[in-house]
């Protein structure tokens, strides 16, 4: 298991116990039930049963556990350096978000204590509408009092085509669906790219509702799909749709790749969200933040500090006109 291999490496100052690190990726309730480790985070909130539309598409940060946040304090200089590199205010509330390949490491901006409460979690080194300067806790508070719309202008920059996906997955998602079709399930994707200032757009709207500003989506590495008629109030759907979680998590594509969902087939607070995930996106360590950030901040850095977007931009120039700039491609 990943973790194992990510942790056994550490050094001494950033000290998880395996242990630790399991009771943070497995929701209780799965274990209590012997139900295997989630492939995703254990997102066990129950949507409403029919979803407002691009309501769908937002990524969760709510889990019914208590993240194992890091317990020994590091260095004053690796907590300056990841303050000025990833925003980071309290590095004692960084956590790997799971034990699965694609777990990373995120960052909350409220320390979670209580399993049902909701508090806002971000991945370390993504994309979003953060500037440089500004900490987690700051460029929040902006997005919750700005009026939602200076993020998006007029048309809402999110694709539901699978051209605005990541290159190196659109025939990786190509192949899933056309394999899902064969399979019977009937289907729709209602979102694949989303800018970065879509999320935030969907977090100052949301008041509430949406409790992160960065996104596999703003990678092109997630899709949005729906089964049936999207209403899971309808018994079919639902089952329908259980049964296609299912049948994602047991998926491989042609070259032996694996899409992940989050939380369980039949109990999640995300049900249409799909993503591919990445070993070359997101942190899988503090020690990996520390040395990225030592590389990203130093003068005439060849490296930039939050991971860049592999986007086709012809495919998602057009819907999002601050994408070149953004990308910075
Ligand atoms: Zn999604």
């Amino acid at each position: 298991m990943r973790i194992g291999g990510l942790f056994a490496g550490e050094t001494a100052r950033v000290r998880w116990t395996l242990a630790a690190a399991l009771m943070a990726s497995v929701g209780s309730i799965a274990t209590a039930q012997g139900i295997p480790a989630l492939k995703g985070a254990s997102t066990l909130h129950e949507a409403p049963t029919t979803l407002p539309a691009d309501t769908s598409t937002i990524e969760p940060a709510i889990n019914h556990v208590i993240p194992r946040y890091l317990s020994t304090p590091i260095p004053a200089a690796d907590a300056d350096l990841l303050r000025r590199a990833f925003g980071i205010e309290d590095p004692s509330r960084l956590y790997v978000s799971d034990s699965t390949d694609g777990a990373t490491l995120k960052y909350d901006t409220r320390r979670k204590t209580c399993a049902g409460c909701l508090v806002n979690s971000y991945h370390v080194g993504y994309i979003s509408v953060r500037e440089p300067t500004e900490s987690w806790e700051e460029v929040e508070k902006r997005v919750q009092v700005a009026k939602a719309k200076i993020f998006t202008g007029g048309p809402h920059p999110a694709s539901e085509s699978l051209s605005a996906l990541d290159p190196d997955v659109r025939p990786l998602a190509e192949a899933m669906l056309r394999d899902a079709k064969e399979a019977g399930f009937k289907f729709h994707v209602t979102a694949t790219y989303r800018s970065p200032l879509r999320q935030a757009f969907l977090m100052s709207k949301g008041r509430g509702r949406t409790h992160t500003l960065t996104s596999n989506h703003s990678y092109g590495r997630a899709l949005d799909i729906v089964i049936d008629n999207g209403n899971r109030g309808n018994k079919k759907t639902k089952r329908d749709w259980i049964a296609f979680r299912k049948w994602v998590t047991e998926y491989k594509t042609p070259t032996g790749e694996s899409f992940r969902i989050l939380g369980r087939p039949d109990a999640a607070w995300d049900w249409p969200h799909v993503e591919m995930p990445s070993s070359a996106l997101g942190f899988h360590s503090v020690d990996e933040a520390v040395a990225r950030a030592k590389e990203c901040l130093a003068p005439g850095a060849a490296v930039p500090c939050d991971f860049q977007p592999h986007l086709p931009l012809e495919a998602i120039a057009p819907l999002v006109p601050q994408a070149s700039a953004r990308t910075g491609k």
